[in-house]
Parts: structure tokens; C-alpha cells; sequence
């Protein structure tokens, strides 16, 4: 399991490589082509070397004459270029990316911020990282709230959850419960706020409570600690397979510890829940909140 940001700092950091050697590619193309330029440029490093040895010595008077060497060859610079047609920018790193400036996160209205249209490949390749392999098509735009019936209840589901992954200190109990009846579309929607945390940024995992096993121990650190979680699939059985229920519970632990939003998605109620799971377990779900 990755972290979408984690994903994005390795891109930028092979894309800064990638921009310096564009850049530098450019400046060479530019100064070949046009000398002058390059030797305006060569002055105007001494010049600037020479400033700073002035300040070092605070020797005002050189630094003076330094600083008005400085502006007009600034000023010949600038009208060279202009005369030449010679793109401004030519020696500076650009992004490739105009929308996000190659940070791969572009801000929203409300003051979020969400990964850049640009990093889509990432955004797919940390989706199946983290459990969301078997889910390609599910989606908030596939997301039909009609389908399964009772669109209020679900609609307010979606409001509770979203709310949980952007503010996520204002939750009472950080252990949330999202009960509802076997083929109401509990997992797709559950996918799909998985989905928006990434979206958003976050860390974040989907997992079936019946594979909590098989998870390596890596994988087990990632979905203690992300920053937000869905653990599907859940009945009391599955705490009553061998280590499953001390996997849980140390994960359950951790996180409601550290207060981050874990949502468990059952088609049992909370009372039957709490009846048959391992009583380590079913002490934690007695505090959940429903939502
Ligand atoms: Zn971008």
C-alpha cells in the first residue's frame, strides 16, 4: 500500500531532474544562437560575485556602483531579448504542468486540496495499492444514489463519510458504523469514499475484514496508521477466525488511539454486532457511532 502524496513527491522528484535538463537544454540552444546574450549574462554573474564580495567587505561604495552596473545591464538585457524575440523564460525551470505547477495538487473552492488531472496514472496505480484493484469501475461519477433504494439514508452516509475524511477532529467517536441491508450498496459506495480520500490527498485503504491476515506486515502498519479506512465485510464470524480477531483488534486499537476515521461496513446490526463479536472487539463497536 502507497500513499498517493508519497506517489507524487517520487514523480516530482525525477520531474525536477527532468526540468533542470530542459532548462539547461534551452539556455545552451538560446546562447549559441544569440552570444551577446550569453556574454550579458557572463558579466552579469561577475558583476553580482563582485556585489556580494562588496558586502562581505561593507564596502558601500562598491556595492553602489555594482548595483547601477547591475540595473543597466539589466535594462540592455531585457530590450535584447525583447529585440530578438527571445521567450523571457528561456533560462528558467517550467513546469510541465501549467494547472499544478508539477506539485500534482491543484486547490479547490473550499480551500481543499485535490490531486491534479495530471497525476491520473498515479491516482490508479495508489487505488490498487490500496485494495482498490477489483474496483476499477466504481466511481463517485458511476455512483447512482437511486440504485439500491433508500437514497436519503445513503446520501446522508456520503455526507457523514465526506465529512469524516475532511475533518476528521471534529468526529466524536473516530470508530464509525455503516450498517444497511446485504445488497444496498454499501460496497460501492464505501469504495468511493475510499476513493475521494485519495482524491483529496490522504492515505487511505479499503480491506475486506476476511483477508486482515493474509496482509503483510508492512500492509498491516498502513492500514493502522492511514488517514482514513474502510473495513468491509464484517460480522462477528470473522473475529472467530484464528488471528483475524488480534489483527483487528490491534488495528481498531491503534486507530481509535490516534483518532482516525474508521468506518466498518456490516449488514448486521449493531446489537447483533456487538453479540457476536470477540468480546475485545465488540467493546470497541458498543462505543461506535452509527452512521
Ligand atoms: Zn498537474
Amino acid at each position: 500500500m502507497k500513499t498517493i502524496k508519497q506517489l507524487i513527491a517520487d514523480r516530482y522528484a525525477y520531474g525536477r531532474a527532468i526540468r533542470e535538463i530542459r532548462r539547461e537544454e534551452r539556455t545552451d540552444e538560446v546562447y549559441s544562437k544569440f552570444p551577446a546574450l550569453k556574454a550579458m549574462d557572463d558579466e552579469l554573474i561577475a558583476i553580482r560575485s563582485k556585489r556580494m564580495i562588496a558586502a562581505i567587505d561593507h564596502d558601500n561604495v562598491a556595492q553602489k556602483i555594482c548595483e547601477s552596473d547591475e540595473h543597466q545591464l539589466l535594462a540592455r538585457r531585457e530590450e535584447f531579448i525583447k529585440e530578438h524575440r527571445i521567450d523571457p523564460g528561456f533560462d528558467k525551470e517550467m513546469p510541465v504542468c501549467a494547472e499544478c505547477g508539477d506539485t500534482g495538487f491543484v486547490r479547490m473552492n473550499k480551500g481543499y486540496d485535490r490531486v491534479c488531472d495530471c497525476m491520473k496514472d498515479l491516482v490508479v496505480e495508489c487505488f490498487d495499492s490500496c485494495g482498490l484493484k477489483d474496483y476499477a469501475s466504481y466511481s463517485n461519477t458511476a455512483l447512482d444514489m437511486d440504485m439500491f433504494g433508500d437514497k436519503e439514508h445513503r446520501k446522508e452516509v456520503r455526507r457523514r463519510l465526506t465529512s469524516a475524511i475532511i475533518e476528521p477532529d471534529r468526529l466524536g467517536m473516530p470508530l464509525l458504523l455503516y450498517v444497511d441491508k446485504v445488497r444496498s450498496g454499501k460496497t460501492f459506495l464505501a469504495v468511493c469514499m475510499v476513493k475521494t480520500a485519495i482524491l483529496l490527498g490522504k492515505s487511505a485503504a479499503y480491506q475486506k475484514c476476511d483477508d486482515l491476515r493474509s496482509l503483510s506486515a508492512q500492509d498491516l502498519r498502513f492500514v493502522s496508521d492511514c488517514e482514513f479506512l474502510v473495513l468491509d465485510d464484517y460480522s462477528g464470524a470473522v473475529t472467530h477466525k484464528a488471528d483475524n480477531a488480534s489483527a483487528l483488534n490491534n488495528i481498531l486499537e491503534s486507530r481509535i488511539a490516534k483518532r482516525l476515521p474508521t468506518v466498518i461496513v456490516s449488514s448486521s446490526s449493531k446489537e447483533v454486532l456487538v453479540e457476536e463479536s470477540d468480546v475485545r472487539i465488540a467493546g470497541k463497536l458498543n462505543k461506535a457511532d452509527l452512521v
